[in-house]
């Protein structure tokens, strides 16, 4: 056992646990985190926080939700994990049932898988397989643009900004795939030739290769918090028709209400041919993710051979995290989240503003309940995160990005708490 003073267990902590991007034995700040109610993050030193990440896009209800917690007490008192080969559960058909009533019309069957990263290989590994069932193998590369992300693993990073992305370090090992320059048009602009040309290009000359186009819709959330027009991700999926190749949606992030509509792909008024969702399913209880698809991908799947999707994770549906999916879908649908995301966006909008008037701002955006501060240099993490702290805020900068994403639930007050003081800390930056 390690003395559980709290020196002795963050020493433990430095010298044998990597945190997310992390070096061991480095000395960067660390809270020992004891609990967490609501928007709130109680420290071990007993300061409380008020969260403006929801954890990583994850925790819309906040944390410790009455509801979250009785049904993942319900359901561990049944069972917390039984394997999905050949058996089956209601926490799984409730969950893909929700999924697939909310999600466009054309999104028919559901892969449950343990994170986002996953179901990105597994978006991946789908449109292989479809082109392949179609006797058309040439069609295995992708197509992406810039400045996305989409994910730790092989498959994910290979489709992931290559320079924020690190590809070189991992040159060699990466699959290679097309990568088209992001569109500049922003939410409100219209979307003319030089933004859609560079994807056009690479899918009129290379589309014998490409079984899908991979993109997030509206947001490019880690690769940069930018946000393009609706009128660019209409452009992308006509052009898919017209080439004749998948369209990929990672909704990881912007799924589940966090751009104003449930969907990302609703502000365009399109679907994709594969969709995958994470984060905020489970409401940040457990990890869970899913692979969506239309009839047609997965019955041209399943006629091809071998006749079956090569997909089998071990932990697939745990009936735990897929309670806790379905808690945290009621909860969201039963509540006026519209209204909140409405709210938030007011309040992001009023409260990060003012931002722009100093001189260490290159630009404030806000849609729905995602607020940015791009910077003109980039933060250094270890000097800016104290001072958050010292505010009583939990927000976590990366690159030129100071950025706000609070759980659905968080009030005004709490709101405006968060914009002043990220004025306060940058005002003095
Ligand atoms: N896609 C997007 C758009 C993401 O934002 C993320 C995580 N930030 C991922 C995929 C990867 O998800 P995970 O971290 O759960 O593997």
């Amino acid at each position: 056992m390690v003395d559980s003073s709290m020196d002795a267990l963050i020493d433990f902590d430095r010298q044998h646990i990597w945190h997310p991007y992390s070096a061991i034995e480095k000395d960067d700040p660390l809270w020992r985190v004891e609990s967490a109610q609501g928007v709130r993050i109680r420290l071990s030193s007993g300061v409380e926080l008020i969260d403006g990440m929801s954890s990583w896009w994850c925790a819309i209800h906040g944390y410790n939700h009455p509801v979250m917690n009785d049904a993942i007490h319900t359901q561990i008192s049944k069972m917390s994990h039984v394997m999905f080969g050949g058996l089956t559960h209601e926490p799984a058909i409730q969950l893909a049932k929700i999924l697939v009533d909310i999600t466009p019309p054309s999104i028919q069957t559901v892969f449950l898988s343990d994170s986002g990263s996953v179901a990105v290989e597994i978006s991946m590994k789908m449109a292989i397989q479809y082109w392949h069932s179609k006797a058309k193998p040439k069609k295995h590369r992708f197509l992406t643009i810039r400045n996305g992300y989409h994910g730790d693993t092989f498959g994910a990073m290979s489709v992931s900004d290559p320079v924020n992305g690190m590809h070189s370090l991992f040159a060699g090992t990466l699959s290679q795939q097309y990568f088209a320059d992001a569109p500049t048009c922003k939410y409100d602009d219209p979307c003319d030739a030089t933004d859609i040309e560079p994807l056009k290009n690479l899918l009129s000359d290379n589309h014998d290769t490409i079984a899908a186009v991979i993109m997030e819709p509206i947001v490019q959330g880690a690769g940069g918090m930018r946000f393009h027009s609706p009128e660019y991700l209409k452009q992308v999926r006509l052009l898919c028709d017209e080439y004749d190749t998948l369209l990929i949606l990672d909704e990881i992030a912007t799924g589940f209400g966090r751009t104003g509509t449930l969907f990302a792909c609703e502000h365009a008024d399109i679907a994709p041919d594969i969709m995958c969702v994470g984060k905020a399913l489970t409401g940040g209880y457990l990890t869970l993710a899913a692979t969506l698809t239309t009839n047609e991908v997965s019955q041209t799947i399943c006629s091809g051979d071998p006749g079956v999707f090569m997909h089998g994770p071990t932990f697939m549906a745990n009936p735990l995290a897929c309670a806790a999916g379905v808690a945290s879908l009621t909860l969201l649908l039963e509540s006026d989240w519209k209204q909140r995301v409405k709210a938030i966006e007011t309040g992001l909008l009023t409260g990060l503003s003012p931002c722009r008037t100093l001189h260490c701002v290159e630009d404030v955006r806000v849609l729905g309940a995602i607020g940015v501060v791009e910077l003109k240099e980039p933060v250094i993490l270890s000097d800016i995160q104290p001072k958050f702290v010292e505010l009583g805020i939990w927000v976590r900068p990366f690159g030129k990005l100071v950025y706000l994403m609070p759980p659905f639930i968080i009030n005004d007050e709490d709101l405006n708490h968060l914009t002043q003081s990220i004025y306060e800390v940058l005002s003095q930056y």
